[in-house]
């Protein structure tokens, strides 16, 4: 073995390389395993001579799709009572460097967790609405000034278990394609303003300013589940920015697309976390010893509702100088702004 297969051995890794004409011209110990075959009996081959089977699976088309774009692809594909994680990038001769690996395990943890998130938060719903009533109940019945301080505090502790319960349940929902979407026409402009309007007359600590010189936009969609976005951004906009009271949301028309962008001035995130903030339950780890509540999900949800849409979200941000974050869906065919 020569220095770079060693290399290649140790990565843990299955490996393997085809030429432009799909010939394999490489494969590692791992890759002799999965594919039960040996080095020498498929070197030479095209794939579809060593592996019939190969070109009616995703695998087949993914590896066609890093031929055309030339553009590295990573994904996740089941085959054979096996989860694999995928990496093919295209090299220099005009062929493919396939990596993959077994994460069959990680899987069905990750199944296992989902499926106790989604018990967990439909079991916890329910007390905790009767929580809520109660307190709400208590808190118009009684009259001693100190009695109705404890049940707001009891009441305002159930919203914020209710918030996070309910962010866990779609979570859930989402992934199992049952979070409802009632899809309208309607006019984005005066929806976003309100539902800004709204938040900002309910925030005790920041200043929430709206701009935009936009009169009408046509978006097809679900007005709940857009306004849950809206909330998310401004939510994050405010927690992550303590001791920076401003925060601007910017509504803008470009070509086919309106773009909903919250700007606050707060701690920023740095580059190296950028990518993976939208990562479920992934939170940017402070060394400075801050912590701020949360779950790290509502961004993950968010954009898969935004995606649902035909639109994203994306982030830009300087740490110690605020993030923005905006929001782009397509317009509908009614366009008249
Ligand atoms: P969380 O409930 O933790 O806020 P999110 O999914 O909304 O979860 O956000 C994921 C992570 O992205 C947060 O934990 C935080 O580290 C980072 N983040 C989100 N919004 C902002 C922001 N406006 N400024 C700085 N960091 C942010």
């Amino acid at each position: 073995m020569n220095q770079w297969e060693t290399l290649l051995e140790g990565t843990g890794y299955a490996y393997f390389t085809l030429d432009r004409d799909w010939r394999f011209t490489h494969l590692n110990k791992q890759a002799e395993y999965f594919e039960t075959t040996t080095k020498a009996e498929v070197l030479g081959k095209k794939i579809w001579e060593a592996f019939p089977r190969i070109v009616e699976t995703p695998f087949y088309q993914q590896y066609q799709k890093v031929f055309t774009t030339k553009q590295p692809v990573i994904f996740e594909e089941f085959d054979q009572g096996i989860w694999f994680e995928v990496r093919v990038f295209p090299i220099d001769s005009g062929g493919l460097a396939v990596y993959y690996r077994d994460i069959t395990e990680r899987k069905q943890f990750d199944e296992r967790k989902d499926e106790f998130i989604r018990l967990a938060s439909h079991e916890l719903k329910t007390p905790i609405t009767t929580l809520r009533l109660y307190a709400e109940l208590l808190q118009e019945q009684i009259k001693d000034p100190e009695l109705i301080d404890h049940a707001k505090k009891i009441l305002n502790q159930a919203s914020q278990l209710d918030e996070l319960v309910s962010e866990l349940l779609d979570l859930s929902r989402i992934q199992i394609g049952k979070l409802n979407f009632e899809m309208e026409d309607f006019d984005f402009v005066s929806f976003a303003r309100e539902t800004v309007e709204t938040i900002a007359k309910a925030s005790p600590t920041h200043r929430i300013q709206w701009v935009s010189d936009l009169r009408r936009a046509s978006v097809r969609g679900s007005k709940a589940r857009l306004a849950q976005i809206i909330n998310n951004l401004l939510s994050n906009a405010q927690k992550y920015s303590p001791e920076r009271a401003d925060i601007i949301v910017r509504l803008t028309r470009e070509r086919r697309q309106i773009l909903l962008s919250v700007q606050d001035f707060g701690i920023g995130i740095p580059l190296a976390f950028r990518p993976k903030v939208f990562d479920r339950f992934y939170q940017v780890p402070h060394n400075n010893g801050d912590t701020f509540p949360g779950l790290g999900i509502g961004l993950h949800v968010s954009k898969l509702i935004a995606n649902k849409h035909g639109g994203d979200i994306t982030l830009h941000s300087r740490p110690g100088q605020g993030s923005t974050f905006t929001l782009t869906l397509p317009l509908s065919k009614k366009v008249d702004a």
